[in-house]
């Protein structure tokens, strides 16, 4: 009689479960799927990597048993394991892995977990090593809107910029590794940083090429640590050949971080890697950093970004209105790069409410509406708060998961919350329309303006949601 996979599985988790306490059960076995069962190998399917590495040294043993028992001596477990890429857009993917083949002895540590890192060693074949692993496909986290040819050139950004053409030109291998690129906020380093990635992939399409900002390898350093899969992450980052950190002043006084950047900065830097790096400050203004990583910094090239003149600015207005395809009156494009002098996100962000203010008004752009923005603009320009920070606010106020905000769901709640989150961007920060979008699940400008106005419609209408504005008001404004 032919065994159904389910049948069998489900006698494996009888036998299992009087093995192990209830917790682990449910942790581990009930999450499982079986999906085949072919000539007495059963194929189960496992959630994660880390699934996978967790019953191989746990419970192997008592996985192998309960198969002879049920299979007979020729039965053979395999997994099928859901690979998730937090780098990777892309649907998680399978692969498949045999049951682990060493004797099992009472002592988990013979047992060997996978290990990334090391590939097999001499002494103890490790048959785990998965083949084609190189083959990930990283997501590389480049906006192709921040490429060489939007970004204009002046005297505030000419040595930073060429030293990001020559390193995009022959990644690794100039005397600019790092590439250090500092500033204040909102004068270019993301945008050039981005450059020279996106140039790197045109110029050497088989390069992995990887940007990250210092919050989000710290986030990511942080989950690896808690899911027991810190070499993965390392083994992750000392693959890619042109690595892009944003903002590294955000790894101050975060030692343990720092230490595992550094270790992957040596490894890279050893192997010819590119490395690019931004900051707020040049090494030397640095505090709570790491010395040897300071000296680290110290190797290459640090470049800063100034704040660029009068022609400069006015270019960079012109650039993003032909970008957009909009057309608005001279006069109005030169009291914007007179009034707004020190931060080009700010310049943006003035324009856009500019476009937009006249888009709601039906009014054309004239200096006189131009004037009225800017006064209102360059006044509320003493704080910062961040679009990260409110989303994270709202999420935490209706108790969601922050990453809800960034999905495709419809979900009432969950749409609610996006556009809140769009609606104090736009009334808190400086950011564009088009940035808080971008923020906020991959949206257009026009659905931010949508969100801005359902919210002010609903302030108006429903009592209950003026009352969650006036709290969500309060708290993020603390
Ligand atoms: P930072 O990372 O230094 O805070 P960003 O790179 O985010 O600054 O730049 C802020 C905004 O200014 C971005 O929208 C960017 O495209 C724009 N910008 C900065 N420098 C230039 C430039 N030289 N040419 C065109 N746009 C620029
Ligand atoms: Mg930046």
């Amino acid at each position: 009689m032919k065994k159904n996979c389910k049948a069998v599985w489900e006698n494996c988790l009888n036998i299992i479960k009087d093995n192990i306490s209830h917790q682990s059960f449910k942790t581990w076995f009930e999450p499982i799927k079986p999906i085949k069962l072919d000539n007495d190998v059963l194929t189960i399917q496992v959630p994660s990597q880390f699934f996978y590495e967790w019953l191989e040294e746990h419970f192997i043993t008592l996985l192998k048993k309960t198969i002879k028992k049920e299979l007979g001596n020729h039965g053979r477990l395999e997994y099928s394991i859901i690979m998730e890429n937090t780098y990777n857009n892309t649907a998680p993917y399978t692969i498949k892995l045999p049951a682990s083949n060493i004797k099992s002895t009472s002592n988990p540590s013979v047992t060997m977990p996978i290990d990334l890192n090391k590939g097999s060693s001499k002494e103890i074949p490790n048959p785990f090593i998965i083949p084609g692993l190189k083959k990930i496909k990283v997501n590389s986290q480049l906006n192709e809107n921040y490429s060489f040819e939007n970004f204009i050139e002046g005297d505030c950004n000419r040595l930073a910029r060429s030293a990001g053409f020559a390193v995009a030109s022959n990644p690794g291998k100039t005397a600019f590794n790092p590439l250090l690129i500092y500033s204040n906020v909102g004068l270019g380093k993301t945008h050039l940083a981005h450059a020279i990635g996106l140039e790197v992939k045109t110029n050497f399409p088989e390069k992995i090429v990887l940007y990250v900002t210092s919050e989000q390898f710290t986030n990511q350093y942080i989950d690896a640590v808690r899911n027991n899969s810190h070499n993965d992450f390392v083994h992750f980052y000392q693959m890619i050949d042109t690595l892009i950190v944003d903002d590294i002043q955000f790894l101050t006084k975060k030692e343990k971080t720092q230490e595992i950047y550094f270790h992957i900065f040596n490894h890279l830097h050893q192997n010819n890697k590119q490395l690019i790096i931004t900051s707020d400050k040049p090494p030397v203004e640095m505090e709570g950093m790491n010395t040897r990583l300071l000296s680290r910094f110290k190797w290459g090239l640090s470049a800063d970004l100034q704040v660029p003149d009068l022609e400069t600015r006015i270019a960079i207005v012109e650039k993003k209105l032909y970008k957009d395809g909009v057309e608005i009156p001279k006069d109005v494009i030169e009291y914007l790069a007179y009034s707004i002098t020190t931060n080009i996100r700010e310049l943006e962000g003035a324009l856009i409410s500019i476009l937009a203010q006249s888009s709601l008004n039906k009014k054309a752009i004239n200096l006189d509406l131009a004037k009225r923005m800017i006064d209102k603009f360059v006044k509320n320009t003493s704080r910062e708060i961040s679009i990260d920070y409110i989303q994270k606010v709202v999420c935490d106020y209706f108790g969601l998961q922050l990453e809800t905000i960034h999905s495709k769901t419809r979900k009432r709640e969950i749409v609610q919350a996006r556009q809140l989150a769009m609606y104090f961007s736009k009334k808190m920060t400086k950011a564009s329309l088009a940035t808080i979008g971008l923020h906020c699940g991959n949206k257009d400008h026009a659905t931010v303006l949508h969100a801005c106005r359902t919210v002010n419609n609903l302030i108006e209408t429903d009592k209950q949601f003026r009352n969650y504005v006036e709290e969500l008001d309060k708290k993020i404004s603390l």
